[in-house]
């Protein structure tokens, strides 16, 4: 696969290109409109309301060398206020089939609705992941997680194109290299999701419950299970009350959710690490849980002890951290992704200076370098 370096891409080539694959292909759609950040400037769009246009289409564009972005929700992209040269395949596939024990959905459907419905049909499972924005089909991409669960552990497999051979196929979890907030698809051109299968408890209970808010605001303790619909209920609930479950009406939830993800340091520099929050804030305990390769810290914490309190730089800024949740940078309406951009790097760099951790950021950035 050959990748062009022109910024542009002609209109007219590529609607030539892309009229037998079954896409709608439209020229300058604003990105800011498919994206819950509420940025990102003009790019070409192919919409692919069915898996057939969307491999049709992809195929296309590699082989032409043309640069392709996938969206679907849009809910995990900084765009550049300057758009995007190449193609924006946009994933509008919807189908999903529930079963005994399992649901097959296809990548475009919308993620809170796969839930929903599963939960709808007594099973359980999936209920941890409620009213997390998107799609289906990204899930798998960063390994979507909240609340004690991810997606890595309820996967049976995922339907992959494979972008080098153009080759479809089903794989399993294993071949996806899953970590916190990451996988071999998350900043890679590899493969396009098209379908994902997910297990299911047929009993209609949920996953035993892990995260300590969820369990005890469903007054039960950790490990339990509950009924599907209650956990359901109970995890929409927390995620309004942070701003997490999207809201037209509240900027609050103008965002890509947690901007960064909660750092994991190496089990040889965590004394260092306390020694620093110690310095600077004094003898308190710092929120940490054990990772596979070391300690992992809260994000949020350390953004609100270096200084940055909810809401900040303050009520006039285009560009702020969420009133209700230090780890989402909102746009308040007017925003430019280099606003966002600005306040990221002021709270990464805040963090830096006072604790000698470095935040990455978790969203998918296009066109724009923290
Ligand atoms: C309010 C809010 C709350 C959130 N809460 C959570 C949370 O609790 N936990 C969590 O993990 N995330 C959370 N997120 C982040 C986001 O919702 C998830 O990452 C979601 O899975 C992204 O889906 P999407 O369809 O919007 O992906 P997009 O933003 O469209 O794309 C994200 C990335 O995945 C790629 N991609 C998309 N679809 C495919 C596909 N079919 N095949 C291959 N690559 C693809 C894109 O190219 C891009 O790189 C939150 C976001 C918001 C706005």
């Amino acid at each position: 696969m050959v990748v062009r370096t022109s910024q542009v891409v002609p209109f007219d080539e590529v609607s030539e290109l892309l009229t037998a694959t079954g896409a709608r292909v439209r020229n300058s759609v604003p990105l800011a409109e498919l994206t819950t950040l509420r940025v990102g400037g003009p790019a070409i769009v192919a919409d692919c309301a069915s898996t057939d246009a969307l491999v049709a289409t992809v195929r296309a564009l590699d082989a032409a060398g043309i640069p392709v972005l996938l969206l679907a929700g849009g809910s995990n992209l900084l765009v550049a206020d300057a758009g995007f040269g190449g193609v924006v395949v946009r994933i509008a596939t919807e189908d999903v089939r529930i079963e005994a024990d399992h649901v097959i959905a296809e990548a475009g459907a919308n993620w809170d609705a796969v839930v929903a419905a599963t939960v709808q049909a007594g099973l359980g499972g999936l209920e941890c992941l409620s009213g997390i924005p998107g799609s289906a089909g990204a899930t798998p991409v960063q390994n979507v997680g909240a609340y004690g669960v991810e997606v890595a552990q309820l996967l049976r497999r995922v339907r992959l194109l494979d972008r080098p051979s153009g080759a479809v196929r089903w794989v399993e979890p294993e071949e996806l290299g899953f970590g916190y907030r990451t996988s071999v698809l998350k900043h890679s051109d590899r493969a396009v999701v098209l379908g994902v299968e997910f297990a299911l408890r047929s009993d209609g209970s949920s996953a035993p419950l892990r995260y300590r808010e969820l369990y005890q605001a469903l007054d039960t303790e950790e490990g339990r299970s509950r009924p599907a619909a209650e956990v359901r209920a109970a995890v929409l609930r927390l995620r309004a009350s942070k701003g997490m479950v999207l809201d037209p009406d509240d900027h609050d939830t103008w965002s890509a959710g947690s901007f960064f993800t909660n750092p994991v340091v190496p089990a040889q520099r965590e004394a260092e690490v306390r020694a620093a929050v110690a310095a600077h804030v004094g003898d308190v305990t710092i929120p940490s849980y054990p990772a596979p390769d070391g300690v992992k810290f809260s994000a949020g914490w350390l953004i609100e002890r270096a200084g940055f309190a909810k809401g900040f730089p303050g009520p006039q800024a285009p560009a702020r951290l969420s009133t209700k949740h230090t780890l989402a940078l909102t746009n308040r309406g007017a925003a430019t992704a280099a606003d966002l951009v600005e306040l990221a790097r002021t709270v990464r760099d805040g963090v830096a200076e006072r604790f000698g951790i470095r935040l990455e950021p978790e969203p998918v950035t296009v066109g724009v370098n923290l």
